[in-house]
């Protein structure tokens, strides 16, 4: 690790002012906001991340966990996702995102990491993460050592030629099946983003993973008034605890009798960001409940997929675990 300086604003404006030097959100930056941590110095260990100023955000006004007039919920960035995983409101209205939550890490990480932290956390790709080898996402235009190399673990949906690395997030698939808002202050002022419209794919600048420009703080995350009476998050890995996913998928859906009136569908584990699939929802809207129906839904779900030489398995495996979400979201609703 290098030496950096170390700053603890007070203020959001304060924040973005310090941040407005970095050169972008995503990339080999001179100064990094640091939330919980546990991404962050785990990369400044390993040298890939080497922030010359770290600006401590955890004074700012960022944390609390409110009701809107509307029947929604805003998540402060600062958030831990231990508390928003239990908060009486998420349990009652938006489960899938505290079932996410409670699938990812472990009890010590999630009582230190946070929702803005946690939107914003950076792939599991081994090479990544080890500077002796060749990454276009560490290092742009060095090459990609896991086309070829070691992929298991990695994306099989919206990769390139230059990337093919995974978004590791439980709670992100949650969040883009309810659909959240993320809302940013920056140099540029105040900003709303749809959740589906925040993540970039990997294209040839794997870099670039957000719309985020520097200085930008992610203040808190919207989800809208609930409009799935039922959902789920399931999540297939290696093993039963603290683990990534293989494959995982969120499902948001009101049924009418047997009748499907709406439904969103995300995915993690096999796409380089996290995969809301309007593909399935299109074969899923409108229908009745039935096996048949959920198959294609899968189906569509994955025909674009393009496996790498060791992932290959997780087309079926997420296939499967759309289905047995989707089995699971509607026997309960
Ligand atoms: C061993 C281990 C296992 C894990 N397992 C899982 C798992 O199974 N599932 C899963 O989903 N996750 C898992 N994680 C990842 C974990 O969820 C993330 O590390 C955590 O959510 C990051 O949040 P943080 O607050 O600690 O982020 P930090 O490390 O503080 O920050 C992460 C990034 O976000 C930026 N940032 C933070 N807050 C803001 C903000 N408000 N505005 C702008 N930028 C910001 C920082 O500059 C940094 O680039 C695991 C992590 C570890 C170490
Ligand atoms: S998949 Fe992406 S993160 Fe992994 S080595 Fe290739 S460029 Fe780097």
């Amino acid at each position: 690790m290098e030496t950096f300086q170390f700053s603890r604003p007070t203020t959001i404006g304060q924040a973005i002012q310090l941040g407005a030097k970095a050169s972008t959100a995503q990339q080999v930056a001179d100064v990094r906001f640091v939330a919980g941590g546990t991404t962050l110095v785990d990369l400044m260990k390993l040298n890939v991340e080497r922030p010359r100023q770290l600006v401590d955000i955890n004074l700012l006004p960022m944390e609390k966990i409110e009701t809107t007039a509307e029947g929604g919920l805003v998540i402060g960035a600062l958030a831990r996702n231990a508390d928003v995983a239990r908060h009486p409101v998420v349990l009652r209205d938006y489960a899938v995102l505290s079932e996410a939550l409670l699938s990812g890490a472990s009890p010590q990480l999630r009582n230190m990491a946070t929702t803005g932290g946690n939107l914003l956390q950076r792939t599991r790709c081994v090479y990544f993460r080890d500077t002796v080898h060749a990454c276009n996402k560490r290092e742009p235009g060095s090459g990609c050592s896991a086309i070829g190399g070691h992929n298991r673990m990695l994306a099989i949906l919206g990769t390139s030629k230059d990337c093919i690395a995974s978004n590791p997030s439980d709670q992100n698939v949650a969040l883009t099946a309810l659909e959240a808002t993320i809302q940013v202050e920056g140099p540029r002022g105040k900003r709303t983003i749809p959740i589906n419209d925040f993540y970039l794919l990997p294209g040839s600048t794997p870099h670039r993973e957000t719309v985020l420009e520097p200085g930008d703080v992610i203040v808190s995350v919207t989800l809208p008034p609930p409009r799935g009476v039922k959902s789920h998050y399931l999540k297939l890995r290696d093993r039963a605890a603290y683990e990534f996913a293989l494959a995982s998928a969120a499902i948001v859906l009101r049924l009418n009798g047997k009748k499907i009136e709406h439904v969103r569908v995300a995915m993690g584990g096999v796409g380089t960001r996290p995969w809301r699939s309007l593909e399935a929802e299109h074969v899923l809207q409108g229908r009745t409940v039935e096996m048949e129906t959920f198959r294609r839904a899968a189906e569509a779900a994955l025909k674009d997929a393009r496996p790498a030489s060791e992932n290959g398995f997780k087309v079926e495996l997420a296939k499967r675990c759309l289905v047995r979400a989707l089995v699971t979201a509607t026997a309960t609703a």
